[in-house]
Order: C-alpha cells, then sequence, then structure tokens
C-alpha cells in the first residue's frame, strides 16, 4: 500500500499536493500515507487529524460551545469511519482566547469535546490548551483501529456508489444561518450534530464487500473526485437518485457542493440491490443506503440529469452552474 493516494481536483489539494512533493511517504510502518482519510500505522492502528476553527467551522450564534466542541469530535472520529475503523479516542489540542467571557465558553467547549469522544464510545488520550489571539480553535486527532481498512482506492468500473444517510441538510442550514433566516431543527441537528457512520462502514466493508470509500465533508461531487483520482476510475452520478434532506432549501447543488454531511460513500460491487445487501444494511441500521451513481472507465466525476442521455463532466467549467462557488472553504 506504498505511495501516495491521488487527490481530487481543487485548489486546496493543489496546496496539499505541493507540500507532499518530496516527502517521504510510505516505509517506516506506514500502511496506507497520506493522501486517504487517515493514515494507518502497522499493524492496524488508524490516525487522522482535523481543525476546526471558530468563524470559519462553526459560529457560536449557530451553536454554542458545547455543541461546537461536540461537532469538532463528531467530524474528526468521522475520518475513521471513512477508513472502516472503530474508535479507540481522541486527543484535542485546545486554543481560547483570555478574559472572563471566554473561560466558561472555553470550559463549556473542552466538555462538550470529552461527552462527544465518550458519547461515541471512545476516551479522551489527551491534548493541549493555550491561549488564542481571537476564538476558539481545537485540533482534534482521532485514533482507531482496522484490520482492513477502506481506502479510496480499489473501486473498479463496474462498482455502484452507494450513500448512507441523506445529503445537503448541513450545508443548507448554514445558508439559511448566512441569510438570517430561521433554521429548521433537523437542519441544524444535520449541522450541528454529525453522526459518525463508525459501525455501518465496518459492516459494508465485511457484508457489502465495500471496496473502496470515504466520508463526505466536501460535498459529493469533490469527494466522489477523490474516490475517482484515487481508484483511476470516472464517476457517473445520477442525478435523480440523489437522497435529499426532505426540506424545500435543500437542492441538488446542496447535496453536490455543500459538504458537512458526514455520510459515507462507498463503491460496491455491482447487485447490492438485487442481492439483498442494501436491505440487509437499511434493517441492521435503520438507515438509507442508497445508488446514487457508478464507477466508469475514465476519470473525473460527471453528472446525468433527467432527460440528458450523456452525463455532463462536474469539473470546473464543465457545469457552469456551479462555478464561482468558493472551493477552499474549508
Ligand atoms: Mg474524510
Amino acid at each position: 500500500m506504498e505511495g501516495l493516494t491521488p487527490l481530487g481536483p481543487g485548489r486546496e489539494f493543489d496546496r496539499i499536493r505541493e507540500v507532499l512533493k518530496g516527502a517521504r511517504i510510505g516505509g517506516g510502518g506506514v500502511r496506507v500515507p497520506p493522501g486517504d482519510d487517515a493514515t494507518v500505522l502497522d499493524p492496524d492502528l488508524v490516525i487522522s487529524t482535523d481543525l476546526a476553527v471558530e468563524g470559519v467551522h462553526f459560529r457560536l450564534d449557530w451553536l454554542d460551545p458545547h455543541e461546537a466542541g461536540a461537532r469538532a469530535v463528531g467530524a474528526a472520529v468521522s475520518d475513521l469511519a471513512a477508513m472502516g475503523a472503530g474508535l479507540l479516542g481522541v486527543l484535542a489540542s485546545v486554543a481560547v482566547p483570555e478574559g472572563e467571557v471566554w473561560a466558561p465558553r472555553g470550559a463549556s467547549f473542552m466538555a462538550g469535546i470529552r461527552d462527544r469522544v465518550e458519547e461515541l464510545g471512545g476516551r479522551l488520550l489527551g491534548g493541549d490548551l493555550t491561549r488564542s489571539p481571537s476564538g476558539l480553535v481545537v485540533d482534534v486527532v482521532a485514533v482507531g483501529r482496522t484490520h482492513r481498512p477502506l481506502l479510496r482506492s480499489g473501486g473498479r468500473p463496474g462498482d455502484e456508489l452507494w450513500v448512507t444517510g441523506r445529503l445537503g441538510g448541513a450545508s443548507g442550514a448554514v445558508r439559511l444561518w448566512e441569510d438570517g433566516r430561521p433554521v429548521p431543527a433537523p437542519l441544524r441537528l444535520r449541522y450541528a450534530h454529525p453522526e459518525p457512520r463508525l459501525s455501518e462502514a465496518i459492516w459494508l466493508v465485511e457484508h457489502a464487500h465495500a471496496r473502496a470509500g470515504l466520508d463526505l465533508s466536501d460535498g459529493l461531487a469533490g469527494d466522489a473526485g477523490h474516490l475517482a483520482a484515487a481508484s483511476g476510475v470516472g464517476v457517473v452520478l445520477e442525478a435523480s437518485a440523489l437522497p435529499l434532506e426532505p426540506h424545500p432549501e435543500v437542492s441538488l447543488e446542496e447535496a453536490l457542493h455543500g459538504g458537512d454531511d458526514f455520510e459515507l460513500l462507498v463503491a460496491l460491487p455491482p447487485g447490492a440491490e438485487t442481492d439483498g445487501r442494501a436491505d440487509a444494511f437499511r434493517r441492521r441500521f435503520g438507515l438509507l443506503l442508497t445508488r446514487v451513481g457508478s464507477l466508469r472507465d475514465g476519470s473525473g466525476v460527471a453528472l446525468l440529469e433527467p432527460g440528458n442521455d450523456e452525463p455532463v463532466p462536474l469539473t470546473r467549467g464543465g457545469w457552469d452552474h456551479f462555478r464561482g462557488r468558493e472551493e477552499e472553504k474549508r
């Protein structure tokens, strides 16, 4: 499993590629080098790191500090789910501004971190605390184990792409907040309380023979692009199949480009609907599992819209409707 896993297109990923150019990749006990959702160290230790910055990833007029801390843990642990790993615990480095106003907020933020990791069945393993010049910051290092890592590579032409749960809810909430409009409770929950699909991912590897997968943090289009690049295949998404959060504000664009859903995207060998794998998953977890597309020879991500015979590339400039969206959001 040596060699850097290729990332999909985007300015943020260009910067990461630049840093990794010339880095020593693999060897030294590294089973899965940078480029996947987490690294895997011999024999089975899975480690990922995830930064949450007030004003960038969360705002305290949207979430209270306890929720913000808990959210950072949920988002970080989702990268373990993306690897088909179980959770051992997290280390959390926190920066809190000085002053009377911030002391209780910082305490509540840290309590949110502790409470959420325990709720997820893990332990707080350690961390660091320092001053911040402005706003709360946390870096969560999530630690887990897996004997069978689920990688972004491994998808093959002909595989079907499936997603858990519903898409677009979290970014729908953010858009409503930004527009100064009321946010319905179900959308708020999708943003405030990401649910890492830990058991679901392990099941999909063991029982549905998932060949490749990741968690949806940047939006289906971008994340499918990572899977395509890592697996060396093309992805076709079917617009009419996407399981949107049932709310009038949640659009196809939200599901494709919104991010923060923290659902799983997996490539399964074909036939999961007819041979019972999909239904077995739904019964076991009481959660949607929806076929959203397939893998084919080629590269990149294309979208098949109703009434069209041919999928349209979802790259920059390929589909003008989505141009101008800031790619480097988080
Ligand atoms: Mg991820």
